[in-house]
């Protein structure tokens, strides 16, 4: 399998640390509020690599940290804990917030057929990982005290930067004189643990070798993932914003630590834009979440094949009329689907040589062709040379890397009108009334129901 690594920039063949093992760690979400559509669209995407992986026989440790604590309004350590902002703003505690925001991101999590992390590690889970960390850092020579917290120097560290090239950085140190904070000594600096205000009460606070205070945001991410995966493992994922600042001081804090090479594979997906390209941010408060995608009467599930038709590392643009397109896709996917499967009547016929299964395996090996491996789902049940059991087979193996729910029955809330209507019917076909029950049948049709009669009772389906 090949991917493109950020750090090399080029497209690698994937060889994992482990023979058959493949350890990936996956920036999770900030719960100080609803994820977005456009974070969900780093999930999916991260969701696919996943699914990859184990469809190509990969034993996948995946790890997802949940922040709930340190991330500041602004990622050059200014402003104030987005959980704590959050908490005045709802008048709940930091930490109800937290646990609020947690659940409702695993509901749009899983109603995305996003499999579940093998271990999801909450950031005030591991403060003291945090602070030992901090602490090699320290007896290595890399930090410096400064009036607010411990800070990080960059400049100690030789390789700083190269995540997102060094230019970028030299940039930076351009464009900083005016902007830098008093105390840091190079732009990049950042703070390793923030020291709490004098003058007020954190909610969220915990004692250490440094007085009372709270992590930075960065820590969390690379003391989590080395207790999870080791100090060197397979894969780190995220949305591209986090190759600058995040991911890049990641790897100085760990690699720093540990004089080891950190992650072998840096992969990032790309983001989803509004239709003006304006960024979608939760921070700016302007943003859609997964709901307001449902409430408009469309599956979660539309939103994942919606993103499936774009490559991870290609901006999607997002559109309610690109949805109902989607949705008009995945509608007939699914038709073909459940049509091939009545037709196959329950018989499946595995074939392993088959060429749709190797273009299907090869898409997919070639740094995540989602695209091009849902039309090889199309293809497949269009094609009238491949029988049933065949198609059936292979669209059920492609389904598991794909997750679209094709073969889902759907589940339709029929409306109260309805089902009295129907029950009436039924009562009036007992008494031999087929005058009545006719009537009736027209009723539920101009409300949009069709009523079938099988062996079992009455069916409804929506016309
Ligand atoms: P956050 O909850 O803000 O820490 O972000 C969670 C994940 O979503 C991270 O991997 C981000 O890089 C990613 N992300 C943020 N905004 C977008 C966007 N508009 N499109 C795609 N991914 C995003
Ligand atoms: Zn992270």
């Amino acid at each position: 399998m090949f991917l493109y690594n950020t750090l090399s920039r080029k497209n690698e063949e994937f060889k994992p640390l482990k023979e058959g093992e493949a350890g990936v760690y996956a920036c999770g979400p900030t719960v100080y509020h609803y994820a977005h559509i456009g974070n969900m669209r780093t999930y999916i995407s991260e969701d696919f690599l996943r699914r990859t992986l184990e469809y190509l026989g990969y034993r996948v440790k995946h790890v997802m940290n949940i922040t709930d604590v340190g991330h500041l309004t602004s990622d050059a350590d200014e402003g104030d804990d987005k959980m704590e902002l959050s908490s005045i703003r709802e008048g709940k505690s930091a930490y109800e917030i937290a646990d609020f925001y947690t659940k409702a991101f695993f509901r749009h999590f899983d109603s995305l057929n996003c499999l579940r992390p093998s271990i999801s590690c909450k950031a005030t889970d591991h403060i003291k990982e945090m602070i030992e960390m901090v602490l090699k850092l320290e007896s290595r020579g890399y930090t410096y005290r400064a009036s607010d917290g411990i800070y990080y120097d960059t400049s100690k560290f030789a390789d700083y930067g190269a995540l997102v090239g060094k230019a970028h950085i030299e940039g930076l140190k351009a464009g900083a004189r005016v902007e830098m904070s008093r105390e840091k000594r190079n732009p990049s600096d950042f703070s390793l643990w923030k020291f709490s205000p004098a003058d007020a009460k954190r909610q969220m606070e915990w004692d250490s070798p440094w007085g009372k205070g709270f992590p930075g945001w960065h820590i969390e991410c690379s003391a989590m993932s080395m207790k999870y995966l080791g100090e060197t493992f397979d894969i780190h994922c995220g949305g591209v914003d986090h190759i600058p600042v995040h991911h890049t001081n990641e790897i100085a804090q760990a690699e720093g630590a540990t004089g080891k090479k950190f992650v072998n594979y840096w992969v990032h997906m790309e983001f989803l834009v509004l239709k003006d390209s304006a960024k979608m941010s939760k921070s700016a408060n302007n943003f859609l979440t997964l709901d307001s995608i449902t409430e408009k009467g469309y599956s979660p599930l539309v939103y994942r094949y919606f993103c499936s038709q774009a490559h991870y590392r290609k901006q999607l643009e997002f559109s309610f009329e690109a949805i109902e397109s989607a949705s008009r896709g995945l509608k007939n996917l699914k038709a073909s689907a459940m049509a091939v499967k009545e037709k196959a009547g329950g018989i499946k016929k595995e074939n392993p040589n088959s060429a749709y299964l190797a273009a299907f395996k090869e898409a997919i090996s070639d740094d995540l062709n989602i695209p091009k491996a849902s039309s090889i789902l199309w293809e497949t049940l269009k094609d009238s040379a491949v029988e049933a059991p065949e198609k059936l087979w292979l669209a059920e193996e492609f389904e598991k890397v794909l997750g679209f729910g094709i073969f889902n029955e759907e589940k339709q809330e029929i409306p109260q009108e309805v089902l009295s209507l129907s029950n009436e019917r039924a009562a009036a076909k007992k008494n031999r009334d087929f005058k009545k029950a006719d009537e009736l049948r027209e009723k539920i049709k101009a409300l949009g129901w069709l009523i079938e009669d099988t062996p079992a009772g009455p069916k409804l389906k929506k016309s």
